[in-house]
């Protein structure tokens, strides 16, 4: 298979065959995001996407799992990510999934009817880097979108019908009074927005970006592992949507929870607070073995 630059894919989509659509993401502006800085962004020409299709037929065979790259595969046009989707699917006969990063803007950007043709069209789940539910936050990373539009982003996929899995950054907010803010306005946005799957992720500081730079000069202080379970603790306190598959079991996190909320609710609450008891550093992922 050819691919341009590094390649990223949610854990759960460890076994789907990546198909390359895009080349780098359409906004590229979070300030904490390093993930495809050293790339423009472009729409791949349809016939080498086309051309890539066969090549992962001729290699696979018939696959069932597909995942669209790279940062934001939404924002293309609807007419040709509807081609896309018509070509896997005549491609693989036993195709059930093709699924694909949706940025809030590039969300927004399509009207519903366009959200429902993807979908009809076979593009059933979509991940949605919400990172945090604070409009000021927001803005401080340069997400692009406000709290109000970012929820309206989340309900727009809902209400197509995607399954929509949604992440947010522990540590974001840096340390101090704000981590707790983040936290609950994170929860009180995932209420609202009621996605199927909520992933905890963790920050990391990534060289280049400006909120390294931010760090270097002082400007932002990462919280320590504790204080980011602290964070996720309080993020579940608040969360009152039913049957919402919550997990942080990213190679970012310092600490694995999984669960179904409301059912594994105080499972997950006791596991991180018997942890923040005992402040036992062999309990969380190594420093060195975290990675993003
Ligand atoms: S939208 Fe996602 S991929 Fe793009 S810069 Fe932001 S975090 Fe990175």
């Amino acid at each position: 298979m050819r691919y341009e630059g590094s390649i990223y894919r949610p854990p759960s989509e460890a076994d789907s065959y990546l198909l390359q659509v895009t080349v780098g993401c359409s906004h590229n502006q979070c300030t904490f995001c390093a993930m495809y800085k050293d790339k423009s962004y472009r729409i791949r020409d349809l016939e080498e996407i086309k051309a890539d299709i066969q090549m992962a037929k001729a290699c696979y065979g018939d696959l069932t799992d597909v995942f669209l790259c790279d940062g934001d595969a939404i924002a293309v046009d609807t007419p040709l990510l509807l081609e896309i989707a018509a070509e896997l699917n005549k491609a693989f006969p036993s195709l059930s999934s093709i699924s694909c990063y949706a940025g809030p803007r590039s969300t927004l950007n399509k009207s519903l009817e366009e959200l429902r043709a993807l979908r009809a069209a076979g593009i059933d789940k979509v991940y949605l880097g919400m990172e945090t539910g604070d409009d000021r936050l927001l803005q401080a990373i340069r997400k692009g979108v406000t709290a109000a539009e970012m929820l309206q982003a989340g309900q727009n996929l809902v209400e197509a019908g995607f399954k929509l899995s949604v992440t947010v950054l522990l540590g974001l907010a840096g340390k101090g009074p704000r981590s707790r803010e983040h936290a609950i306005h994170s929860a009180e946005m995932i209420n609202a927005m009621r996605p199927r799957w909520l992933a905890a992720l963790t920050l990391s500081l990534a060289p280049g970006t400006p909120l390294y730079r931010e760090a270097q000069e002082g400007r932002f202080q990462l919280p320590d592992p504790f204080e980011t379970l602290e964070e996720m603790r309080t993020l579940i306190e608040h969360l009152t949507a039913d049957h919402l598959i919550f997990r942080s079991n990213h190679v970012s996190n310092y600490l694995t929870v999984k669960g179904e909320l409301q059912k594994d609710r105080q499972k997950m609450l006791d596991q991180i607070s018997q942890v923040l008891e005992n402040r036992d550093r062999n309990a969380l992922r190594r420093e060195d073995m975290r990675g993003f």
